[in-house]
């Protein structure tokens, strides 16, 4: 099958990602990927690890390099995904200013201090107390957040799943909404594969809410393997894209100096 682009890597510019940014181009051309976007983390909050990790200026020095060198086999994106946004508007403004960006990715990592990955955190709640909380954190992001696309929504199921489950159907109106705010602001969504590479085995969104979005008349779907490493490039987007078809979606949206085209599937 082939794959239109892969919208969401890391490169070592990440401090949780593996690769160069040249090792992950080349693993997407010899994929037939013909476009990517390069997506690191910018994470300024009290409670991360490394705060301001991500150098915009020698990455995107070298994402130039980058497109020289494999022009005409591969569109490379400069991307950014920044956590909880809505939380940190100076610095998200200030990382934006600092290289120029095709899209960005809004991510809600934490929610208060409570860490989405964090399996102590899901041991000692209950699934409704931490998907309301997660779902109310994504719904504030979206109404202020200077963001093109919602990444990963259902990100805590990815860990969670296997502890507790994860119905959405319980959390529809608190969905809904979130996909009314991604409608209304013509923001995309993100088919996240990542959680396909873990025991929950879940696509995030949901493949059920994927459906809901597209009752509603949404059409705006980007797709991310959320790569950590180059032999994680494109993986699982094969199943992503079956998931977009079956929910009778049929476009995908392709960004570039922060403006959208949507182009069909
Ligand atoms: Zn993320
Ligand atoms: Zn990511």
């Amino acid at each position: 099958m082939m794959i239109p682009l892969d919208y969401h890597l890391h490169t070592c510019y990440s401090e949780d990602g593996d690769d160069t940014l040249e090792t992950m181009c080349r693993r997407a051309i010899a994929l037939d990927i013909p476009e990517i976007g390069l997506t690191e983390h910018w994470d300024v909050g009290p409670y991360e690890q490394n705060p301001r990790f991500f150098q915009p200026e020698p990455w995107y020095a070298e994402l130039e390099r980058l497109r020289h060198l494999f022009s005409g086999k591969l569109t490379i994106r400069a991307g950014i995904e920044i956590a909880e946004p809505h939380l940190y508007q100076q610095p998200a403004a200030e990382v934006l200013r600092r290289a120029p960006f095709d899209y960005v990715l809004g991510s809600v990592h934490f929610v208060g201090p409570n860490f989405m990955f964090d399996e102590d955190y899901f041991l000692t709640h209950s699934a409704d107390e931490v998907y309301q909380a997660y779902f109310a954190e994504v719904e504030r992001m979206l109404q202020t957040a200077d963001i093109n696309i919602l990444a990963h929504l259902d990100l805590p199921a990815r860990t969670a799943k296997p502890i507790f489950g994860y119905d959405p159907v319980r959390y529809e109106d608190q969905i809904r909404r979130i996909l009314n705010v991604v409608i209304d602001r013509n923001l995309a969504l993100e088919v996240n594969a990542s959680g396909l590479r873990k025991a929950a085995q879940n696509l995030m969104p949901d493949r059920l809410i994927l459906k809901w979005y597209a009752e509603m008349g949404g059409e705006r779907l980007t797709l991310g393997s959320d790569a950590h490493a180059a032999s994680q490039v494109g993986l699982h987007l094969d199943t992503a894209i079956e998931a977009v078809r079956l929910a009778g979606l049929s476009h995908i949206t392709r960004f570039e100096h922060r403006n959208e085209h949507i182009v069909s599937l």
